[in-house]
């Protein structure tokens, strides 16, 4: 059944036709977090469509390896860990945290390897080892940089302008505008203050770009299939993984790039100034499901900016209701209620849609619109009772099938509080509900807003919890029965 799965590739610049390197196997990198800061609705977004991708490459049969990286060394953990005085590990460690339970309660499914990058300082240096014994970097001042001017092919994947750049031009910073294409640091020579390494190639730390160069390699070889991203990773970041492990490995680095596009709230780009600056805790506060949270991020195709709106996310809420009704009404069905309809042509329908959708570039609005197609056509059969005990099954099963692509049912926020089977244990979902709030409250904190802070107290009280602030932290207990 199903034709060819298709992808847009960021690389030629159009859909093409998805053919593994070696038949049934998938080998795919996507790039991860930087641990600096709480993940925000912007980060799952990615994460979330690249979940999509890999469920819906194992829901047609393929094995695929997934490879995450954690980075915690960079500008950014760097500044962020010397502005708190502390060591990177102690800084990084919570986000680390954070991502993971955010991860679970998105059912974003695990990686198989999330390799950090201060576990891979060797590999990162022999990679630069060997850019230099090549000839594609130069030493200047303990560092060493890439030298665009000796790998042609650069800016394929961008299609940046190189008559713009300045000869000789080079910079430091992981990140920087496509105005300013210059040589890039792949190893930054060691600054006071700063976390280091004793190296062959001398004192210093790694450059961003050249810690997933390392790691993809590591875990997947020199060639993977596919490589994923946000498209603000697609300059430099990206680029400059393409020219550090094809200079150094004389392969292809991954044959396509899918790149997401971005999130956005009430059509502005999300800042912390602006007051629009969202992470999951602070959503699920407001007493939304993460299920929900998950088919807003997964209902819009992914190559299209998304506008985060909480109208939107109502409207979420109402279809997932829609589906969850839908469900409710097939448990409740007796028995044969006189003639009985065939629900087989309606499902095979729907599954033709759903799947031929997703595998057009994963056109995801397609592949829901075959879903509630169904719902649409069976309603009636249901409410005239029409559809046999065993027809219901059918349709439960049906359900059960897409949703091992769609994880949108049960709620993943039962799921994932309650480690061992616990689903549905209403002690889990206030377990999870209430871990939400407290991390909303924690970042308030942080933030300074202390009122916000103290309205998710009072809101945790009028549910029954009280809080205790700890030297080791927010614990919680349910309040005792009021005082006669
Ligand atoms: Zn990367």
């Amino acid at each position: 059944m199903g034709g060819m799965t298709r992808f847009h590739n960021t690389m030629g610049g159009k859909v093409e036709d998805f053919v593994p390197i070696e038949p049934g196997r998938v080998k795919l990198y996507t790039c991860g977090p930087t641990v600096y800061d709480y993940p925000h609705i912007g980060n799952w977004r990615a994460y979330v469509f690249e979940d999509l991708l890999k469920r819906f490459l194992l829901f047609r049969g393929f094995k695929v390896a997934h490879v995450m990286n954690i980075t915690d060394v960079d500008d950014k953990t760097i500044r962020g860990a010397q502005a708190k005085g502390v060591g990177l590990d102690e800084y990084t460690k919570p986000f680390i945290e954070a991502f993971g339970r955010d991860r679970d309660t998105l059912a974003v499914l695990p990686a198989d390897h999330y390799p950090r990058a201060t576990a891979h300082i060797p590999e990162m240096v022999a990679l630069v080892r060997m850019l230099l014994e090549k000839g594609f970097a130069y030493k200047k001042e303990g560092s060493v940089y890439f030298a665009i001017d000796k790998y042609p092919a650069y800016g394929r994947l961008s299609k940046i302008n190189l008559e713009d750049r300045r000869p000789g031009a080079r910079g430091d910073a992981d990140e920087y505008e496509k105005e300013s294409v210059h040589d890039f640091a792949l190893w930054k020579a060691a600054k006071p203050r700063e976390p280091f390494w004793e190296t062959e190639i001398g004192p210093g730390r790694p450059g961003w770009h050249v810690e997933c160069s390392a790691m993809s390699a590591k875990y997947l070889g020199t060639t993977f299939d596919i490589h994923c991203g946000g498209v603000d990773n697609i300059f430099p970041h990206h680029e400059n993984e393409i020219a550090q492990s094809e200079a150094a490995n004389g392969v292809q680095l991954a044959h396509y790039w899918l790149h997401c596009h971005h999130l956005v709230v009430d059509g502005e780009k999300m800042s912390k100034s602006k007051g629009n600056f969202y992470t999951l805790a602070d959503i699920l506060a407001k007493g939304y499901e993460p299920s929900e949270v998950r088919y807003l991020l997964l209902s819009t195709h992914y190559r299209r900016m998304l506008n985060f709106t909480f109208e939107a996310l109502d409207q979420a809420r109402t279809a997932r209701q829609r589906m969850g009704n839908f469900l409710g009404e097939l448990k409740d069905v007796a028995g044969p209620a006189g003639q009985t309809a065939s629900v087989e042509p309606l499902i095979q329908a729907a599954r033709a849609g759903f799947v031929a959708g997703l595998e057009d570039d994963l056109n995801i609005a397609e592949a829901l619109a075959a879903v509630f197609t169904l719902i649409k056509n069976a309603n009636p059969l249901l409410v005239r009772g029409e559809i046999s005990k065993d027809g219901a099954a059918k349709l439960a099963a049906f359900f059960k099938e897409i949703d091992a692509v769609l994880a949108i049912k049960p709620s993943p926020a039962i799921a994932a509080s309650g480690k061992i089977g616990a689903a549905g244990d209403p002690e889990k979902r206030l377990e999870a509900e209430v871990q939400a709030r407290i991390e909303a409250r924690q970042k308030a904190r942080v933030e300074k807003d202390f009122a916000r802070a103290d309205a998710i107290r009072r809101e945790l009280l009028d549910m029954g919890i009280v809080l205790e602030d700890t030297k080791d932290g927010v614990r919680w207990k349910k309040a005792g029965p009021p005082k006669p």
